[in-house]
């Protein structure tokens, strides 16, 4: 079965990567679970909680190691992450993951208070992504038709910074990403 195939692999991803930190108090595979476990205690439709377990993959793929931040590197996972789960998914759960790093760009434009609520890692990542949306950049960006669920996906990204928090296991979204996988039978 391709459909289970490849869903194996992005488990295996998470479960062979999952264990990197990037620069907060959780791991990669805790701050996924989290972020998608937030989104479903808020009622969330299933797919806002796909994108949010997703959202990071990109940070699984590349190999430049963690707390890239600090060291000044745009991984640009968001698209990384986008460009691998487009073979994959449709539009509707890519596009909000591709958008949640320019959703935080955005929403420190439109909401300078929302600054001060980041992490700090998120702060510094902010610079070297770009800063705030110039007002430009966020007209443009309210354009696209996924950006209010990527503002959604970033809201839940946000929270889910919790170190010890409980969540379901990564085995518990096999279904929800069966439910989307784009023809899993080809
Ligand atoms: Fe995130």
């Amino acid at each position: 079965m391709v459909a289970a195939s490849t869903i194996d692999q992005i488990v295996r991803v998470y479960r062979e990567k999952g264990h990197r930190h990037y620069g907060e108090n959780v791991t990669e595979l805790e701050h996924a679970l989290q972020t998608a476990e937030f989104a479903s205690r808020a009622g969330e439709s299933n797919q806002v909680v796909l994108s949010c377990l997703l959202h990071d993959y990109g940070h699984l793929l590349h190999d430049l190691g963690e707390q890239i931040a600090e060291r000044g590197i745009d991984a640009r996972h968001e698209e990384l992450g986008a460009r691998l789960l487009s073979e994959h998914f449709p539009p509707e759960i890519v596009e909000p993951t591709r958008l949640h790093v320019a959703a935080k760009r955005y929403l420190c434009w439109k909401h300078p208070h929302y600054y001060d609520g980041l992490s700090q890692a998120s702060r510094m990542s902010l610079q070297i992504q770009g800063g705030p949306m110039s007002e430009n950049e966020a007209r443009e960006f309210e354009a696209n038709p996924y950006y209010e669920i990527a503002v959604r996906v970033r809201h839940y990204d946000d929270l889910g910074k919790v170190q010890g928090m409980q969540t379901r296991d990564l085995e518990a979204y096999r279904e929800l990403m069966l439910e989307f996988l784009i023809d899993p039978q080809s």
